[in-house]
């Protein structure tokens, strides 16, 4: 049988090398797109010279041709401090992206992945959060560019599937945190980590009572592979249902590192989500998936991590 040929985009990135590693483990053929906004080529370093990898430095705002089977469509920034910084370009790599995308896996039959969000439900007024509800997204605040950016590569991924029978997989993920994820990108696992190993407060936003479920990367990929590898369609959440108020993650992760640092607030930033947490009935039942590690579990391999990456400079 023919080996597998992938395309990643976004592969430099946090998510897509820990994709890239799992097919490449495989036997699989992966082409590595990427831009480098936020990506590294560090992540996929390991593979650099490989027979059946292949980097490309593109832009998915551009067109591109290339004859590959499955299409794992990642490239976004996904932090608030990077898709911030130029938002009307996150608005165009998530449409105008995920379009080029969307045009390739039709012309060339492939089948297309589409990294979402639970950003798609805004700041949600169901708790927890099910695929059937349809959110509460501000349409002109900073968060819009990504949040909204997702809701229309959704809608365009429907769109392809109704139109022309492109197979499509909608995947909702929920904060994801684990090894590579950049030291300064503003996430709040990252900052956390990054803070207490350097002996600083950590910050909380606003009072620290807003939730979020933390998924470990390990077990995203997993999620993400079997959506893909499977029959349903989505959209489908996946993360860890395990919810935590951001205070809860800044104490766990000084008691890791230093019980004597201190934490202090700063503003809330404006239409930061009150609370987060994912029902993942249908990923248990479509895809017979379920996190394995929990927060307590994921946060030494993270914290061991930027510990290395820091001494190295
Ligand atoms: P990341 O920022 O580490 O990775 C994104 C990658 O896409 C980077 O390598 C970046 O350089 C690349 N990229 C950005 N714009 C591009 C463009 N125009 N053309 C080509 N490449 C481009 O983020 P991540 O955490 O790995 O997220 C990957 C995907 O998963 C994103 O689509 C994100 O929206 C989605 N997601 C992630 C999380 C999470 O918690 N990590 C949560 C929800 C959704
Ligand atoms: N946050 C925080 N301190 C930080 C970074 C983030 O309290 O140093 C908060 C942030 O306001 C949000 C939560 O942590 O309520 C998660 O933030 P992140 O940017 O990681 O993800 P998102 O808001 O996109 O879910």
């Amino acid at each position: 049988m023919r080996i597998t040929r992938n395309l990643i985009t976004g592969g430099a990135g946090f998510l897509g090398s820990h994709l890239t590693d799992r097919l490449m483990n495989a036997g699989e053929e992966v082409i590595c797109l990427d831009n480098y906004f936020t990506g590294r080529k560090s992540n996929i370093a390991q593979w650099i010279g490989h027979p059946r990898f292949e980097l490309i430095r593109h832009d998915v705002t551009e067109p591109i041709r290339l004859e590959v089977d499955r299409i794992w469509h990642l490239a976004c920034p996904a932090s608030p401090v990077h898709y911030q910084f130029n938002p009307i370009k996150t608005a165009k790599t998530s449409f105008l992206g995920t379009y080029n995308m969307l045009g390739l896996a039709r012309r060339v039959g492939a089948r297309l992945l589409l990294a979402s969000t639970s950003e798609v439900y805004g700041d949600p007024e169901v708790h927890p959060q099910p695929e059937s509800y349809r959110g509460c997204v501000n349409t002109i605040g900073i968060r819009s560019c990504y949040d909204e950016g997702k809701r229309i590569a959704e809608t365009l991924c429907f769109d392809y599937q109704r139109m022309h029978g492109t197979e499509i997989r909608v995947m909702r993920i929920f904060n994801t945190y684990g090894p590579r994820m950049l030291p300064d990108d503003g996430r709040v696992v990252s900052n956390f980590i990054v803070q207490a190993l350097q002996g600083q407060p950590l910050t909380l936003y606003g009072d620290g009572s807003q939730t979020r479920s933390f998924c470990y990367v390990d077990d995203l990929i997993e999620g993400m592979i079997r959506l893909m590898n499977g029959n349903h369609t989505g959209p489908i959440n996946i993360g860890n249902p395990g919810e935590f108020t951001i205070r809860q993650l800044a104490e766990l992760v000084r008691d890791r590192i230093n019980p004597k640092l201190e934490l202090i607030t700063k503003p809330l930033p404006q239409d930061d989500p009150l609370q987060r947490q994912p029902i993942i009935d249908l990923a248990r039942k479509e895809l017979g998936w379920e996190p394995k590690i929990a927060l307590q579990d994921g946060l030494q391999p993270t914290i061991d991590w930027f510990k290395q990456s820091l001494s190295k400079g």
